[in-house]
């Protein structure tokens, strides 16, 4: 099928028509694919078999300088999160604090360029400690792991196995149980439409998927969010995404999709000294 016969076949069928040709055609796939799942199994497509309830997106921004050196040890300072329920497909909720560095406590010029994040936001913000415990209440307030399944999904592997890794280190504390898996979306995003990795960077994303980027890039909550979007998209294009990294003993792990699916832990303290 033509891109245009694809548009029109999508339309027919009240589907978003936004995308790539590749998007188009896994759209109409799915489609059809879910139509004939539910017709055999007497469910309501409503009623999804996706497994967790919530994915929680979180896209940090850290300390850096033009033309970081490989060796440069960037400091969160930025923490943002969009809850994404996977029933609904909104962005139920946001969470955004920025963090004061305590290696490099004066931001490069370049910095605040990319990031849009001021001395003057940093000085005012919490340390790295005392905002991730307020991560945590924020998240038991929302019943993550304990009465709503979840997992944690990021814009590469980067987020956690680069910047949360090296920032409990420098703060001393106990890296969170509940970021040790996590879906990267860019894994999930190729796998899924079939593109090769150099196609699955953020605005590459959203421009395959017919969408524009919201706000501003760089802005730690605003990618979170169009992270978000592209999440959404996924999941009502029938996309099944869970969990395909960890952080096992320090190190990067690939998750096998045959694994099982399980949800993240409910987010704890990170007081424990190490
Ligand atoms: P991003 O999620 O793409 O906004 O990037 C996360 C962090 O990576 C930023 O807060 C910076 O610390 C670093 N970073 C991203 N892009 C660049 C760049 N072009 N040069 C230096 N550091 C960067
Ligand atoms: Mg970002």
């Amino acid at each position: 099928m033509t891109r245009d016969e694809l548009r029109t076949k999508l339309a027919e069928l009240h589907l978003e028509t936004r995308g790539v040709k590749d998007v188009l055609r896994k759209r109409l796939k799915n489609f059809y694919k879910k139509q004939k799942l539910t017709q055999t199994l007497q469910i309501k497509s409503e009623c999804s078999d996706m497994y967790y309830d919530y994915i929680c997106v979180i896209d940090f921004e850290a300390t850096c300088e033009e033309n970081n050196p490989p060796e440069y040890l960037h400091e969160i300072i930025e923490f943002p999160i969009a809850l994404v329920n996977t029933r609904t497909l909104e962005i139920e909720d946001t969470f955004q604090e920025y963090v004061k560095p305590e290696q490099k406590p004066t931001l490069t010029e370049f910095c605040t360029k990319l990031t849009g994040i001021t001395q003057d936001m940093v000085d005012k913000a919490g340390s790295f400690p005392d905002v991730l415990q307020r991560v945590v209440d924020w998240m038991r307030e929302r019943e993550l792991g304990t009465k709503c399944r979840y997992a944690v999904l990021t814009d590469g592997s980067w987020d956690m196995s680069k910047f949360l890794n090296v920032q409990c280190h420098l703060s001393r504390i106990e890296y969170p149980r509940f970021a040790k898996k996590w879906i990267n979306i860019r894994k999930s995003y190729g796998n899924f439409y079939k593109v090769p990795r150099t196609r699955t960077k953020l605005a590459s994303m959203l421009e395959n998927l017919g969408m524009v980027y919201e706000g501003r890039p760089h802005c730690g909550l605003d990618d979170s969010r169009n992270i978000a979007r592209i999440a959404i998209r996924m999941l009502q294009d029938g996309c099944e995404l869970r969990v395909n990294e960890c952080l096992h003993a320090g190190q990067l792990v690939n998750v096998p999709n045959t694994s099982p699916l399980e949800s993240a832990p409910p987010p704890y303290s990170p007081w424990q000294k190490v």
